[in-house]
């Protein structure tokens, strides 16, 4: 009979299903293994049993055993070469080996078998009282080392749990501490968004109310010197006449730029409520208002379909008035021809002016909207460098972005969006 018919035999054999402690009994001779299992089925293990030392060290594969009882004589592998091979390998270094032994009476043998890794002898025939104390013993150390590694395996998970519960708070720590920095900088942004939104409410009452002042000292100077000239033009000397002559223009120069510091002012100030406006009328509305420059420079001044859409229709007019007028106004060697389109993208609609003229070059194109920003002298192009920032403007309020496409002597073409999401700017059957 094998190990592992000894195996089949054992009632509480199944792997994973016997907990108790395993011993290994491991002897040629069928008879003594009978023996063992008599003796030992009394005791709470599990029996294995190995009929040779080449089986004992497979079932060591195996399974863990809390002691091995190993016949010295037998054939093949003996008692003394398995225990040394039992000794080598890790896992069996420490497995208490009991000798069984009929013959190790004498001193060399016994010698041997310490030498060999045995931690205790029994003699045959054996005596069962012996066998069940010696190996009682044995179970009872693996008992107590299995309850030692249990409890040092429960200590270190008791404090990895503790380091993992440390690291938690300090993380839950740092968490809240970077939501209340969050809160705070958030606090700071809107206070500083108010203080911004203030200042920029004052400047545009400054701006407002600077521009509307200066209207009635400027109206007295424009008209002192009016009247200075029509008086006395002629009767003084031609340096005076030069003189009075320059401080009309710089009076009426002075009343452009006021005008236009007041509608740029106005944008927001003197708004109206979104209305639908017909763009095809305000387009025919701004060609009227422009006519004395379109006569002068023979423009052409056409469009497309434009769309019926929702805003403030006066400043849109004025938005118009200033792309179409500049339009006009730039013109190359060329008639000048201007022309206005609208197509829709998405949510909003996109318009444009495009002209024939001088263009603009590219390093332009952005600082062309800011106030007072002009790239000609006043005898070359006359104006005031607002008109393009009050277009800004407008279209901001509406929502919308503006841009320009232009190269110099290319002509340009002046973009801008008007948002219109609920897509009642339909074109107008025209
Ligand atoms: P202004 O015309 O009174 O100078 P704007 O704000 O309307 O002021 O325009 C700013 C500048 O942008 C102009 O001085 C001009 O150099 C340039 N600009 C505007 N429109 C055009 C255009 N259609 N073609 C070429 N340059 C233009």
């Amino acid at each position: 009979m094998n190990g592992n018919e000894a195996t089949a035999v054992d009632p509480a054999r199944e792997p994973g299903v016997d907990t108790r402690p395993k011993i290994l009994a491991v002897d040629d001779r069928e008879k003594n293994l009978f023996t063992m299992r008599q003796v030992l089925g009394e005791l709470d293990a599990e029996l294995i049993t190995a009929g040779s030392g080449n089986e004992a060290l497979s079932q060591t594969l195996r399974h863990e055993f809390a002691v091995i009882l190993l016949d010295v004589q037998m054939p093949g592998m003996d008692g003394f070469e398995t225990a040394a091979l039992l000794r080598q390998r890790e896992a069996t270094r420490h497995v208490p080996i009991i000798f069984v032994t009929a013959i190790s009476k004498e001193e060399r043998f016994i010698f041997e078998g310490y030498r060999s890794g045995a931690v205790d002898y029994l003699l045959t025939p054996i005596n069962p009282e012996i066998l069940q104390s010696k190996v009682r013993v044995f179970l009872e150390l693996h008992r107590q080392s299995r309850a030692l590694e249990l409890m040092e395996e429960i200590r270190r998970s008791r404090e990895e749990l503790r380091v993992e519960v440390d690291k938690r708070r300090q993380a839950e720590g740092e968490l809240l501490e970077m939501s209340a920095e969050l809160v705070r900088a958030n606090e700071e942004l809107r206070i500083r968004a108010e203080a911004l939104e203030q200042s920029n409410l004052e400047l545009k009452q400054f701006a407002y109310v600077a521009s509307h002042d200066l209207q009635t000292p400027l109206r007295a100077i424009s008209g002192f010197v009016q009247l200075l000239r029509r008086s006395y033009r002629g009767k003084l000397d031609a340096q005076a006449d030069e003189w009075i002559e320059r401080s009309v223009r710089g009076a009426e120069k002075m009343r452009l730029l006021i005008e236009g510091l007041l509608s740029y002012a106005r944008v927001e100030s003197r708004s109206c409520p979104f209305e639908p406006v017909d763009l095809r009328e305000v387009f025919e509305d701004v060609k009227a208002t422009l006519e004395a420059s379109i006569t002068d420079t023979g423009a052409l001044v056409t469009m497309d379909e434009l769309p019926v859409l929702a805003g403030d229709r006066g400043q849109l007019a004025q938005l118009l008035q200033n792309l179409v007028g500049n339009a006009i106004k730039y013109h190359g060697p060329e008639r000048p021809s201007v022309h206005v389109s609208a197509r829709r993208k998405e949510q909003e609609w996109i318009l444009s002016v495009r002209d024939n003229g001088i263009g603009i070059a590219d390093k332009h194109h952005g600082k062309i909207f800011e106030v007072f920003r002009r790239l000609h002298t006043e005898q070359a192009y006359p104006g005031t460098g607002i008109g393009l920032a009050i277009c800004r403007r407008v279209v901001e309020r509406h929502g919308g972005e503006i841009w320009v496409e232009s190269e110099p002597g290319e002509g340009s073409c002046f973009f801008f969006t008007i948002p219109d999401k609920e897509g009642g700017g339909v074109c107008p059957d025209h």
